[in-house]
This record gives C-alpha cells, structure tokens and sequence, in this order.
C-alpha cells in the first residue's frame, strides 16, 4: 500500500520500524535513515531475524534540507516519519514540501539555543502543504498522540460540552538506574525543567517548576500501580487542546517524578548540568546538557532490566444530555511486555506504536488531508479501533476519584 521512510534510530525509531515491519501489507517498503548508520544496521538485522523482512537503511544527517531531498528522490517514499529530534522538524517539513511527501512526528519544533515548546513554527506551514496536497500530522506518539485522540474521542462520543480535562502521565516502572531519563535526554530535561502552565477561563496561569519546593503536585491513585506522586507541568498538547476542544474552561498535564528522579536532577540543575548554553572548558566550547546526555544511558538501552508499567490518559469532566459526567480514559503498558516484542522499553513503545499507526492512517488515506493537523483536529475512530489491535488498549471507566481545584 505504501512507502515510509523513517527518520531516527533511536529509541523510538526502533519501535516504529519493527511494529511497521509487522504490517507488511500497509508498509510495502521501508527505509530508516538516521545519523548513525550503525544503529540502523542493529535494527534492520533485528527486522530480518525477526519478521524475515528487508528494510533499506540511509545515513542522512537531517539538519540539512539538499540530503533530505536527495533521500527522499532516491527512496520515493509516500510518508516521511520524523522520529529524530525536535530541532529537525522543519528542515524534514521542508524536505516534504519540496518533494511532495506526507509527514508526521511525534514532538513539536524547539530552536536548540532555547527550550520553547509552541506549534506557531510548524502551523505556519500549513499554507505550503495545502498547496503540494499534502498532509501534516504533528505530534503522534502518547502525549502528544493517543491523549489528544482521546480527547477528540471524547468530544465527539462522550460530551456536549468538557469542561475540564486532566492529562496525567505515569510511568511506575523501575530500569535499575540510579538516574536516567526514558526518552532523549536533552529534550526530556529541557521538557521538566521548564516553566509550568496550565489554561483556565482563557488564560495561561504560571506556576514553579517542577524542582522549585512551591511546585504544584498530589497523590494520585492510578489503576493497576496505585498510588503516586503527580506534577504539573506544562507539555505542548494543551496549546493546540485549547484550540480545538470547544468550551474548554480548564486544561492541566501531570506527571508522576519518584524523589529519587527529582533529588538527582536537582543536583545536576544546581550544577549547572542542565544549561543549554554554551559554556567554554579549557579552550573547547561546549554544552552542558549535551554533557549530560552523553553520559547518561541510552533511553534505548534501558529495556532489558525494566520492570513495571506505565499509565498515561486523560481525566474529563463535562455535561452530556444535561447532565454532569466524568470519564477517564487511559493505557496501561507494561515494560517488560514491550521489550519481549520488540527489544523496547515502555515509553518508547506506547510512543513508536501511535507513530506508526498514524502513517497507518495516511497511507490508508483516512487521515490525508492536504494541510498541517494536530491529531485531535482528526476523525479519532479508526485511531481508537487500532490502538487495542497493534499493541495499546484502552479502558474507559467513570471517574470517581477526587483531582485538586
Ligand atoms: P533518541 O535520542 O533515542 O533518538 C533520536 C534519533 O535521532 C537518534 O538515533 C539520533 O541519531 C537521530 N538524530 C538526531 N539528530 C539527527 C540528525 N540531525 N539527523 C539524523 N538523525 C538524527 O530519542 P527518542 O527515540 O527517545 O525520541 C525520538 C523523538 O520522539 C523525540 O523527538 C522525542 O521528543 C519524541 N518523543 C515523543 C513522545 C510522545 O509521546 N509524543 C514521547 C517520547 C519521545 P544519533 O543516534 O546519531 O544520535
């Protein structure tokens, strides 16, 4: 049915071309292009021991549009899966308007001399990819991903009108380290270091972050793993929610930190470790936070000894036929399960699986509307019907429990 070409060998990268390869009838072909060539050899003989199939490998070095071009000429793909890093998003969206080819990643666009976490860069090319007919689909991993379908789900299935909704995000799993993070390192702490801010009545309200002792946080109980800590932090999908689910009045993300995650990054911050400017050591310009990510172990490494399970969804309240209701649908994904299938842990997986099942969704041409689209904008019922099929179900259940004001 059709031709991906996959951008990143990393951790999520992995998962997305293995659960590709095991859909050989809607990804005809497949090629994984990435900086470092060997990792994608790793994968594409993983591929062929374990579903007896080829894919073709590239090195490409994604910062530059002429390479992109050139690979996607010679591969002739009908859907370019971006799963390098925030800073490469638009080159590769450019690389598609030049060449006519579908696009998807999983984590909006950030200058890499400052962590700014807006869709304002990627929305503007809408205009670009009206004209070639082609389509956009930004941010399709978890979260963002699956928790904006849930969101566009519960808008067309559930409510009249959501009043609120709570995105909370649980990993409960332990990977035998004393400090690492699950996906890149550079941007997961670029991501929690931040400022918080969540929408309520029409504006975007402030708070510390996650480190500072003011920040804002409770005790959660999660099915399946019981009770954790959860944080507010501000994560990129309540820009385009706020948008795009109607009569919003308030809209929040959490996510549970351990002490131990939270005392070792505040160790390192007060270092100075997590700065992304650039400092000078002996004459050698370099970045901290880099320094970082080389030290700390490869997210993609992390899967053989993770134990536990993850619990990301979403939290609604609303009116339906005059009445109040609340709802919570949400993912429980197992990491040790993740890693028997395809050598992963968790958050790569429940990131990788979307990723995948949004091409899915282009190539069938479901999803092809020529335009730039954040999922929720997007008809989330054959998303929904796939989700369960290809490795991720979903429960929905009343929600009785009690969230802070
Ligand atoms: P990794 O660091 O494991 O993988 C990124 C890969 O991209 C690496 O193989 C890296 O190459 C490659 N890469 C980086 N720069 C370039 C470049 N200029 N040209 C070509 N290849 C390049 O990250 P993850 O797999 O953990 O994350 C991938 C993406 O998924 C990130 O954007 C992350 O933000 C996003 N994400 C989204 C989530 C969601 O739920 N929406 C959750 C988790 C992650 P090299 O090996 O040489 O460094």
């Amino acid at each position: 049915m059709g031709r991906a070409l996959v951008i990143g060998a990393g951790g999520v990268g992995n998962v997305t071309v293995k659960k590709m390869a095991q859909v050989p009838e809607v990804f005809t072909d497949i090629c994984l292009a990435s900086r470092t060539l060997s990792k994608c050899e790793k994968i594409q003989k993983d591929i062929e021991k374990q579903y007896k199939r080829k894919i073709k490998i590239a090195q490409v070095d994604a910062d530059k549009v002429d390479e992109l071009v050139k690979l996607i000429k010679s591969f002739k793909p009908d859907i370019v899966v971006n799963l390098a890093l925030p800073y490469q998003d638009l080159t590769i969206m450019d690389a598609c308007v030049e060449t006519g080819v579908h696009y998807l990643d999983t984590a909006n666009y950030e200058p890499p001399d400052k962590p700014i976490f807006e869709y304002k860069w990627q929305w503007a090319y809408d205009d670009k990819f009206k004209k070639k007919k082609i389509t956009a689909i930004l941010g399709c991993g978890f979260d963002p991903g699956v928790t904006n379908v849930f969101c566009a789900y519960a808008q067309k299935h559930l409510y009249d009108e959501i009043k609120t909704i709570d995105i909370l995000d649980c990993n409960a799993g332990s990977h035998g380290y004393p400090f690492a993070t699950n996906f890149n390192p550079e941007i997961n702490i670029r991501e929690v270091t931040q400022k918080v801010k969540h929408w309520k009545k029409g504006k975007w309200i402030e708070s510390p972050p996650i480190l500072d002792p003011k920040s804002i946080h409770f005790t959660f109980n999660f099915p399946v793993v019981g009770k954790r800590e959860c944080y507010m932090l501000f994560h990129e999908e309540l820009e385009s929610l706020v948008k795009n689910i109607k009569g919003l009045e308030r809209i929040r993300f959490w996510m549970t930190f351990s002490d131990n995650y939270l005392t070792h990054l505040r160790v390192l911050h007060n270092l100075g470790l997590t700065r992304h400017e650039e400092i000078e050591v002996e004459g050698q310009r370099v970045v901290p936070l880099k320094v970082l990510k080389a030290l700390l172990p490869d997210p993609a490494s992390l899967g053989k000894n993770y134990k536990g399970k993850t619990v990301i969804g979403c939290i609604f309240d609303g009116i339906k036929n005059g009445k109040r209701k609340k709802v919570y649908i949400y993912n429980v994904c197992d990491h040790e399960e993740a890693y028997k299938e395809v050598q992963s842990q968790a958050i790569s997986y429940t990131t990788g699986v979307p990723a995948m099942i949004g091409a899915m969704m282009v190539l069938k041409g479901i999803w092809n509307k020529p335009g730039v689209w954040n999922i929720e904008q997007l008809d989330p019922d054959p998303f929904m019907e796939a989700l369960p099929k290809y490795g991720l179900p979903w429960q929905k259940v009343p929600f009785r429990g009690k969230l802070p004001d």
